[in-house]
């Protein structure tokens, strides 16, 4: 996913997304080329930074 497709996931979503690895807010005016997404079987989008991956699926 690009980046600019990543923010646009970003701006749909009306309450703040968090990276579960650190619980830092991530928005649309993040640097989002250190912010991955994917999106769950159940359909969530999840969004956290690179360097915290190892935290979130731990
Ligand atoms: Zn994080």
């Amino acid at each position: 996913m690009t980046d600019k497709a990543k923010r646009n996931t970003l701006r749909k979503h009306k309450s703040a997304v968090c990276c579960p690895g650190c619980g830092e807010e991530i928005n649309g005016d993040s640097d989002l080329t250190k912010v991955e997404y994917v999106r769950t079987k159940r359909g969530t989008d999840v969004f956290f930074h690179t360097g915290c991956m190892d935290k979130v699926w731990k």
